[in-house]
């Protein structure tokens, strides 16, 4: 469609560092990640905060679907691993495989495992043993850092 142009701007079209830019789309700097989240999401997934019980809207959201990382969008969980902890967070009992990271974490006098996302390393949540069949875990998340896509029905 488009019109003979110049063809000058196509000089610098990128083409061996596709996979640089992907990368480089997962090391924001800081001041990236304030930028492109809000407040309360810069405080849980890059400062390992966490959300008041309660607080998000995906403790009740029960469709079909994929909740994915807020700040990449990288699939995290899907719904179907999904289950009422009574804890005012969003709780699953595994991970997609491989989408996810974890991390000792000793703060506030206690050892639990933290939970980060694998590609660009925000912090998600903690992951308990006290969890439901069939793994026994308990992917306690801050709704806050995950998005919700509903899956397609046909
Ligand atoms: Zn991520």
């Amino acid at each position: 469609m488009a019109q003979h142009s110049s063809g000058d701007l196509e000089a610098d079209a990128p083409t061996a560092d596709a996979p640089l830019d992907e990368r480089h789309e997962t090391l924001k700097s800081e001041d990236d990640w304030r930028h492109c989240l809000s407040p309360d999401q810069f405080r849980v997934l890059r400062q390992h905060g966490t959300e008041r019980p309660g607080s998000s809207p995906l403790n009740y959201e029960k469709r079909s679907g994929v909740f994915s990382c807020a700040g990449c969008g990288q699939p995290l969980f899907s719904s179907a691993t999904k289950f009422e902890s009574g804890t005012g967070w969003p709780s699953f009992w595994a991970p997609l495989p491989g989408a996810i990271g974890t991390s000792v974490d000793d703060s506030h006098f206690m050892r639990r495992v933290e939970v980060h996302c694998a590609r660009c390393h925000s912090h998600l949540g903690h992951v308990f043993t006290d969890g439901p069949a069939p793994t026994g875990q308990r992917y306690c998340m801050n709704g806050i850092a995950l998005a919700f896509q509903v899956a397609e029905t046909k």
